[in-house]
């Protein structure tokens, strides 16, 4: 568990007004920092546009305050009630150990903790690495993760020139597409955690830390689904609504024109390729597809 901070009040600690806006910490630069804040604006919070150098952010349209801190610090911080919640990358949250509960996942900043060997290396798998020296700037996971026991070489960024100066003969790293362990002569093993960022809350969160997760559920719910109308002759209903995902229920409407429905569902966006040529040579006609902007079960 990431120790405790000691003798660090509460920004606004016996300030009432302050005490009741929400403050989320968002990471103050790298990969998450925009899509964090671009969540907020998604969300219907009108957060402020914050210059390079802002250290705080107000919202608009909630009593919310948003704290730019660096994304490793965030478990550390929302563990110790600096801030009330926050949004950082699971792999974080995970090697903090903090003691904290995972809010909401946020589907931005996929990637996955992978364990690498040089192209030319015999090992094969995550098991022939028992006994080799992993370098890595995730010492806890990679102990808590690897299966075999492994010697542990603490590095701090350019992780995968390690093997390449001798210093290792593995890596464990994150991974998104792959390219950075090919440009640099390296293959994966395995994989060790599936990371993503999150939303987290200290042990007890507060109601509105809660209520933030949801909203920002609906929005994530919402991203990765489209609204579907179409057009179709009332006879090839039935197989429409055969191909049309998750639509046990599709809203089907008379048309003015005799013989012909619309159908209306909400759909997967990742299927749309896939459906959208099937649909029309099924009859399928004035094919509309919306972006929704809240989604709520
Ligand atoms: P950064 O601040 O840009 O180093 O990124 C920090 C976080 O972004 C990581 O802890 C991950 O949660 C996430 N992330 C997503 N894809 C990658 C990637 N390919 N490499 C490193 N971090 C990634």
């Amino acid at each position: 568990m990431a120790p405790e901070r000691r003798g660090r009040l509460r920004a606004g600690a016996g300030a009432p007004e302050a005490e009741a806006r929400l403050r989320i910490a968002v990471p103050s630069k790298g990969r998450l920092r925009e899509p964090a804040i671009e969540l907020l604006h998604d969300a219907g919070l009108g957060p402020e546009t914050p210059g390079d150098r802002a250290l705080a952010f107000p919202c608009r349209n909630a009593p919310v305050e948003a704290l730019l801190v660096r994304a490793d610090d965030i478990p550390e911080y929302v563990q110790d009630g600096v801030v009330d919640c926050g949004i950082t990358g699971l792999d974080i949250v995970r090697e903090s150990a903090a003691d904290v509960v995972e809010l909401v996942r946020l589907g931005f900043g996929a990637c996955s903790l992978e364990a690498a060997v040089p192209t030319e290396s015999p090992a094969r798998t995550l098991g022939d690495l028992a006994g080799a020296r992993v370098a890595t700037s995730f010492p806890r996971l990679a102990r808590e993760l690897m299966p075999g026991a492994i010697e542990l070489v603490d590095v701090h960024g350019s992780v995968e020139l390690a093997p390449r100066l001798g210093l290792a003969d593995a890596i464990v790293d994150l991974v998104s597409s792959g390219s950075t362990l090919r440009t640099n002569g390296l293959r994966s093993v395995g994989r060790l955690l599936e990371s993503e960022a999150v939303l987290i809350g200290p042990a007890q969160p507060r109601e509105d830390a809660v209520q933030l997760g949801g909203v920002f559920r609906s929005v994530v719910d919402a991203r990765g689904a489209r609204y579907l109308m179409l057009n179709a002759p009332e006879v090839a209903l039935e197989q429409i609504c055969a191909l049309v995902p998750g639509s046990r229920a599709p809203s089907v409407l008379p048309l003015a024109e005799p013989g012909m429905v619309a159908v209306h569902s909400v759909i997967p966006a990742a299927d749309v390729w896939r459906l959208l040529p099937a649909l029309e040579a099924a009859g399928a006609s004035s094919i509309l597809l919306v972006p929704l902007e809240r989604m709520l079960a």
